[in-house]
């Protein structure tokens, strides 16, 4: 691994660029409010694919106009980045084995995506999480250590 001292909001910048006209042709709102983020010690390209996989994974999960809320602080001094959908929802096999490979409810799904993500986390002592909301969709969720 290449890990270097990173700022998570500004690859959360990147990654909502870069995925933005995708979200935009489906209608869908990307809520980001950029404050001064932490820093983070990562390989900064395997932490933008982390984000990569949950942003697109919201976007995917919207099957109507709505908005998706990145959500990035800090807390019991950990690092904490919410990927807030307004979508289907986490079906059950999702809840219980959660990165499981090959699972995968789109057509041309590869079901890998949540395992990559569980594996580059655990790289970087964090872990994911995944919340059905109150309301509607779900929430994926990142915690990372500080430095
Ligand atoms: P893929 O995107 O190729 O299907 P992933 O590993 O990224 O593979 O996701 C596996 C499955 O988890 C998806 O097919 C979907 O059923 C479910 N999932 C992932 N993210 C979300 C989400 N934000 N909302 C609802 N379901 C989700
Ligand atoms: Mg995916």
């Amino acid at each position: 691994d290449y890990k270097k001292i990173e700022n998570v909001s500004e690859m959360i910048n990147d990654v909502v660029t870069l995925l933005a006209p995708q979200a935009k042709l489906k209608n869908i709102i990307l809520l980001w409010e950029q404050h001064n983020g932490q820093s983070v010690i990562c390989d900064r390209s395997q932490l933008k694919q982390v984000f990569i996989n949950l942003l697109k994974n919201a976007i995917e999960a919207m099957d109507r106009p709505g908005s998706i809320t990145i959500n990035n602080y800090l807390k019991n001094n950990e690092i904490y980045i919410d990927i807030i959908d307004e979508g289907t929802g986490i079906p059950d096999e999702i809840m219980t084995k959660l990165g499981e490979p090959f699972f995968t409810t789109k057509q041309n799904g590869t079901g890998l995506g949540l395992m990559i993500t569980r594996h580059i986390l655990e790289r970087h002592g964090g872990k994911l999480e995944a919340l059905r909301n109150k309301t509607l969709g779900s929430t994926f969720r990142v915690i990372l250590p500080t430095p």
